[in-house]
């Protein structure tokens, strides 16, 4: 399973390349590069644009049009869809930058990379092979982790939503 955003999902990307999925994703890309793309490699195409989506949908290509307003919203509808777990593996996880799958590093490899500080606070390390970039489960994960937690009860909403349509049109 293979995404393709439009230049809108940018926030989303990154969230779900940090959840371990293949993300392409350019804000050059017009509306039938994006298609030519999505074709090509069997990427689903993700969009906020509805026209793109009828558009999308017409053509036979796979695609998911998202309705929700925030973050949380948007990965509990994909969650739904793609049964995306909500939770980030670093074992799969992906560059939010440049979506490469990213990789363990010791500590004595970053040393000179980081500031002092977080070699003194923190253990593990993990290196983009793509971009160089350097990971670590800083002070900003509690917030990573706050914002799957919403979007995890977002889901459960969302399940709850369909169950009650489904017993309303049973009668
Ligand atoms: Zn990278």
């Amino acid at each position: 399973m293979k995404f393709i955003a439009d230049g809108m999902l940018g926030k989303l990307t990154r969230w779900l390349r940090m959840l371990g999925h293949d993300v392409k994703y350019s804000n050059e890309l017009d509306d039938a590069q994006l298609i030519m793309v999505a074709k090509k490699e069997r990427r689903i195409l993700l969009t906020r644009d509805l026209e793109l989506y009828q558009q999308v949908t017409a053509k036979g290509i796979d695609t998911f049009y998202l309705e929700g307003r925030t973050e949380e919203e948007k990965l509990a509808e994909l969650a739904k869809r793609f049964e995306i777990i909500l939770d980030i593996d670093m074992t799969t996880s992906r560059c939010p930058k440049c979506n490469a799958q990213i990789e363990s590093i010791s500590k004595e490899k970053v040393t000179d990379k980081v500031e002092k500080n977080t070699i003194a606070y923190y253990n593990k390390f993990w290196k983009c092979p793509k971009c160089g970039q350097i990971y670590w489960q800083g002070a900003h994960w509690t917030r990573i982790k706050k914002t799957l937690e919403k979007a995890t009860e977002e889901l459960k909403k969302l399940r709850n939503k369909k169950q009650s349509n489904y017993i309303q049109a049973g009668g």
